[in-house]
């Protein structure tokens, strides 16, 4: 008879948690799930998904009125908040039924509920206790909110899928990626946004050109920005939520949503108790191999709060499961993963910035190119794009390649392996473009430029 009752039982049913046990299953391994929510996890429920699609809804505004450059006539348009949203959980509703099917179809059994460590070896989900040879912790991390005055009136995007109407004026605070996504979604449906950040530009971390570009252009399509500001208290009045800032202006709106980071989940989880480490921030410390302190105790993607994306946590699920049950150890690289920023204008970018990348390699060429796209001549709008690359001098090779402006995303999915794989300026000058675009310009920029405008 199994020692166990199983051989992984995987808590949440996540990106990285469901790829971690179909991939187990596959391996021949008895696995089990639990998932207190929705099969899913953040990405497909209320993360990466319905933020892209409301995304491509916000967009519309604004290539309606670029329509009009180009020879149409469009009647009068209306959004309908309702009836997007309506959609958009409709899509939800059949991803989460694929990924119901994928665990099915592969054998791993679900149980619905929150699973709580009791020791190195048994999950507790509700009254039902399930022992595994292995456990693999994949919780995902939840909004964090810091405490003040009227902290009770805001919500965070866990809400803002489910409001039920656009509202009016909604103020974002953060400038990180889910603030700007967010800003940009409220404000191409229409909503008066404002945006406050402490610091002096959004998206801290990424390139100086970048942000600046971002800042400048989500700007210009109407974006109020208060930069290096905070709330201090928010009171609701007959007028809607009036949030005072710590410089003493007040801006009175409907929504009020806070994107000021993300926290791991791992609190009343047992893993104090089950004897695995924690760090300060309620994270799980692991090595290459997704191994926790404890050897039967394993943990992947964002809770393990490195590099908190998607397919990074898959990546890591899907190694781990490799290397627990499939004899092929595997490690996740988290060196040069490119990712992307949804706003309004989209961000793509992989490899170092050009703050970071003269501290790592020394002496660096920088090559820019800030162009109006062709699409915009016609359609009148002055949106300016961004490429740009960072090359280190010695070996050549180009380190950092950051795209903003219309399908950044796709164009730096393509170029991150040419630098993920170390490919030189020289070999990127040697590519023949695709003419007319704009990522031609990654390939034909031969002139290096001073850094940082
Ligand atoms: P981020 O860490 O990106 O941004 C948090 C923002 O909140 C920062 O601007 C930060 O300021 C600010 N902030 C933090 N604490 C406070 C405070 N006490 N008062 C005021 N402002 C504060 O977190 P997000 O919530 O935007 O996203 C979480 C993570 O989720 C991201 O880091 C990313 O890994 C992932 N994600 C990825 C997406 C994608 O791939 N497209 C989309 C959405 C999320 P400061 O910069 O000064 O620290």
């Amino acid at each position: 008879m199994d020692e166990y009752d199983y051989d992984l039982f995987v808590i949440g049913a996540g990106s990285g948690g469901v790829r971690a046990a179909r991939i187990a299953a596959g391996h021949g391994a008895r696995v089990a799930i639990c998932e207190e929510s929705r099969v899913g996890g953040t990405c497909v429920i209320r993360g990466c998904v319905p933020k892209k699609l409301m995304s491509y809804a916000a967009h519309f505004g604004e290539d309606f009125e670029d329509a009009a450059g180009y020879g149409w006539q469009l009647g009068e348009t209306a959004f309908s908040w309702p009836r997007m949203i309506g959609a958009v959980h409709a899509e939800l509703d059949r991803l989460e039924g694929i990924y119901h099917g994928l665990l099915d179809g592969a054998g791993v059994v679900l149980h619905e509920g929150r699973g709580v460590l009791e020791d190195a070896h048994t999950v507790a989900v509700g009254e039902r206790r399930f022992t595994a040879e292995k456990i693999l912790v994949a919780t995902g991390g939840w909004p964090w909110v810091p405490d003040f005055e009227g902290a009770g009136h805001v919500i965070t995007s866990n809400e803002a899928f489910h409001l039920e109407r656009l509202p009016g004026r909604v103020l974002v605070v953060g400038g990180g990626y889910i603030a700007c996504e967010f800003a940009s979604i409220f404000n191409g449906l229409g909503s008066e946004t404002h945006q406050v950040y402490r610091g002096d530009q959004v998206l801290r971390g990424f390139d100086g050109d970048v942000r600046r570009v971002v800042t400048r252009e989500m700007a210009a399509k109407g974006v109020d920005f208060r930069f290096e500001a905070l709330v201090s208290r928010i009171v609701e009045t007959d007028d809607g939520l009036a949030a005072t800032l710590d410089d003493g202006s007040t801006i009175t709106t409907d929504v009020v949503m806070y994107a000021t980071g993300r926290v791991p989940n791992t609190r009343g989880l047992g893993l104090p108790e089950a004897g695995v480490d924690l760090r300060a921030d309620g994270s799980v410390p692991v090595d290459e191999y997704a191994r926790t302190n404890v050897d039967s105790v394993f943990a992947v993607g964002d809770v393990t709060h490195r590099l908190n994306l998607t397919p990074v946590a898959i990546h890591e699920g899907h190694a781990f499961a490799d290397t627990q049950f499939g004899g092929r150890p595997r490690a996740t690289d988290h060196e040069a993963v490119a990712c992307a920023v949804f706003s309004n204008p989209q961000v793509g970018t992989v490899g170092v910035s050009e703050e970071d990348a003269t501290h790592h390699y020394g002496e660096v060429e920088v090559f820019r190119s800030e162009f109006r796209p062709m699409k915009h001549t016609l359609s009148g709008r002055a949106e300016k794009s961004l490429m740009k690359l960072i090359v280190e001098r010695e070996g050549r090779r180009v380190v950092g390649l950051h795209v903003v402006g219309p399908d950044a995303p796709e164009i730096v999915q393509g170029f991150a392996v040419a630098v993920k794989w170390g490919l030189t300026k020289e070999q990127f000058d040697a590519t023949i473009g695709i003419h007319p675009t704009s990522a031609e310009e990654l390939v034909t920029m031969r002139t290096p430029v001073p850094g940082q405008r």
